[in-house]
């Protein structure tokens, strides 16, 4: 009975993902990751690892061999997909559903990251490796609770600025603030 309530609460939710903007997961310390094989595999973990050391081993992936067993998801596709607008959003996309839990908390359930090799429209050309880097570790903060109407960043400097403005991007005191406010640190 209580399983099929969780399901059908996973489906109306999965709808509802601005409704239910701010959530993190349950277990941050232990995040079941999966990472396709793909030459960019090694760069990705070095993106999670980067989440992991910023917050002082807070947030850590642990890695798993089948994607069924994943709750964070990693794919690689050959271009960037029409949906994926502006920068990111050129490179990488996330989608996320969510799951509450008995205490009626809302957590993220599950979060797909997808990295492409190629800009769109930009025939077959190839991203920089440290502009990929870039939209890994903001993708990531999408996938550890950049959601919803904290999705981006109004500040220039920081990774989660929804557009690649500069070469400095990276996590900001501001992010890693929001991060600890919603995980409760
Ligand atoms: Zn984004």
């Amino acid at each position: 009975m209580k399983k099929v309530l969780l399901v059908l609460m996973l489906i109306f939710l999965t709808g509802f993902n601005a409704v239910f903007a701010d959530a993190g997961w349950e277990n941050p310390k232990s995040i079941r990751t999966y990472i396709e094989p793909n030459d960019k595999k090694m760069m990705m973990k070095q993106a999670f690892a980067k989440w992991t050391q910023l917050t002082n081993g807070k947030i850590v992936f642990k890695y798993v061999t089948s994607p069924d067993d994943a709750q964070i998801k990693v794919k690689f596709v050959k271009d960037a997909s029409k949906d994926m607008k502006n920068l990111e959003q050129a490179i990488g996309v996330t989608h996320a559903t969510f799951a509450v839990l008995p205490s009626r908390k809302v957590v993220l359930n599950t979060a797909t990251i997808e990295i492409a090799d190629h800009a769109p429209g930009s025939t077959g050309k190839l991203m920089l490796k440290d502009r990929i880097f870039r939209v890994m570790v903001h993708e990531i903060g999408h996938a550890i609770g950049f959601l919803g109407t904290h999705a981006h960043s109004s500040d220039r400097q920081s990774i989660m600025f929804p557009a690649a403005v500069s070469r400095n991007q990276d996590v900001t005191q501001n992010d890693l603030n929001f991060l600890a406010k919603l995980y409760g640190w």
